[in-house]
């Protein structure tokens, strides 16, 4: 008789649901050549032996792929929910059994549990954390200063993680180096523009099942995500009005021919809202009041609190659940306001995080940003790193390669030109 492997510690929805997130987490590869390419040299060369990880990351297919690329390198690593609604409960169930790796996330959990297994994280007592959104480095700087000195550093996925962090740093907490994914080349131009454009509409498409031709959505801030949510309505034939607070960048939705107004007047006019500004309350009561009856409104922004959701419940007479991931809150007034995914993220909420071909870059980045801090252990000052110049272009070059795309090389006398000045007119 053969002995039943134990599985690690953990706290997940089902085990029985491992078959079906294994499947998926094996689909998910296909397109995830270039983690796959640094898992396989992690797996000889062990740059990780020893290292304690937690990693903080929607438990999607994709961040399997990086989990198991970390534990081929030699880590010891633990996986936690950055977000109560993004687990996709099969593929923490695959993790755990196929793979041999903790997981602590439940589709759905409360509040409390998400913050306890923030806590579960830290008591792994981690030389890396892999955070997106800095809820774990926030905690420990607050509440487990006994555990900074074994601290090596962390990676940070997200805009507004790095935000969390520059102001930590401002205030003389952040006292280990600190990756910064977020910004490397190969991440937000691709996942924040491309990822967030196609998944933020995935996921509205499978809360609602509208058909976006002809409807008027208004998409809230013009950042890296917001461009690629305007990119993508306008792909699907919707008319699309962009609202901003920052000058530079109105001007620059302008001239990719959106229509720029204040957020005042485009709550009268739009048919959906997507909020995607990293900011607080950018829709708020004044808002609600003015905008036509059945609009829907939803966030792909960081947290739940772009929409003001709590003066919205005020306004509600009713609400109730109409599809999954789909509340209608009917108002006093009598119209009704549709909300997607309690207004957290619609993309991971009510579908599947960015697709596949993108995570391979912005994981290639943290994998390899776990290493480098490795190899750099005692030697990087505190505060916010960028990613090496060479590792951004290695991703690229690998992924490239693997598209089957090839590009020019500089020619020697080009080489020459461009480091030169003195040729001029
Ligand atoms: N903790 C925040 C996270 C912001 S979400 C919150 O949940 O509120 C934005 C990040 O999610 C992006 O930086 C992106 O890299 C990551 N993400 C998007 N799709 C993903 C996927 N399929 N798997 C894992 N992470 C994903």
């Amino acid at each position: 008789m053969t002995a039943t492997p134990t599985l690690p510690k953990s706290d997940i929805k089902d085990t029985s649901l491992a078959q079906q997130g294994q499947q998926r987490i094996t689909w998910a590869g296909r397109e995830m050549p270039v983690l796959a390419q640094i898992r396989d040299r992690f797996a000889t060369e062990k740059p990780l032996a020893g290292i304690r990880i937690a990693a903080c990351c929607h438990v999607t297919t994709e961040t399997a792929h990086l989990a198991i690329a970390l534990k081929a390198g030699g880590a010891d690593a633990i996986l936690i929910a950055s977000n109560p609604l993004s687990t996709q409960d099969d593929v923490a169930a695959s993790l755990v059994v196929d793979h041999g790796i903790p997981v602590y996330a439940i589709k759905g959990e409360d509040n409390d549990t998400y913050h306890r297994h923030v806590q579960t994280a830290l008591d792994h007592r981690p030389n890396i954390i892999i955070d997106d959104g800095s809820d774990v480095v926030a905690t420990l700087v607050k509440e487990r200063q006994d555990q900074l000195s074994e601290v090596i550093g962390t990676t940070e996925e997200t805009t507004t993680g790095i935000v969390r962090l520059r102001a930590m740093f401002k205030d003389g907490v952040l006292t280990f180096p600190a990756m910064n994914v977020n910004d490397a080349d190969t991440k937000h131009f691709f996942d924040n523009r491309y990822g967030t454009g196609q998944s933020t509409l995935d996921g509205v498409i499978r809360a609602t099942n509208i058909l976006l031709a002809g409807k008027t959505v208004v998409v809230v801030g013009y950042g890296w995500c917001a461009k690629g949510v305007a990119m993508r309505a306008r792909g699907l034939g919707a008319n699309v009005i962009v609202t901003e607070v920052n000058p530079v960048k109105a001007i620059e939705a302008t001239m990719d021919g959106f229509r720029v107004m204040p957020m005042a007047a485009a709550a009268t006019l739009g048919n959906l809202f997507i909020t995607v500004t990293g900011n607080k309350h950018v829709i708020r009561g004044e808002h609600f009041e003015t905008m036509r009856d059945g609009a829907i409104i939803c966030n792909s922004g960081h947290f739940d609190i772009e929409l003001d959701l709590v003066a919205l419940k005020e306004m509600a007479e009713e609400i109730r659940p109409v599809r999954p991931s789909t509340e209608e809150y009917r108002l006093k007034s009598g119209k009704s306001i549709i909300v997607l995914g309690e207004g957290r993220l619609v993309n991971l909420a009510a579908a599947e995080g960015h697709p596949s071909a993108v995570m391979d870059m912005s994981f290639a980045n943290q994998a390899l940003a776990c290493e480098y801090l490795v190899k750099n252990k005692g030697s990087l000052e505190p505060g916010l790193h960028s990613i090496p110049t060479e590792v951004d272009q290695e991703i690229a070059s690998l992924k490239l390669k693997a598209m089957g795309i090839e590009i020019d090389i500089l020619t020697a006398e080009q080489q020459v030109y461009m480091n030169s000045w003195s040729m001029g007119t």
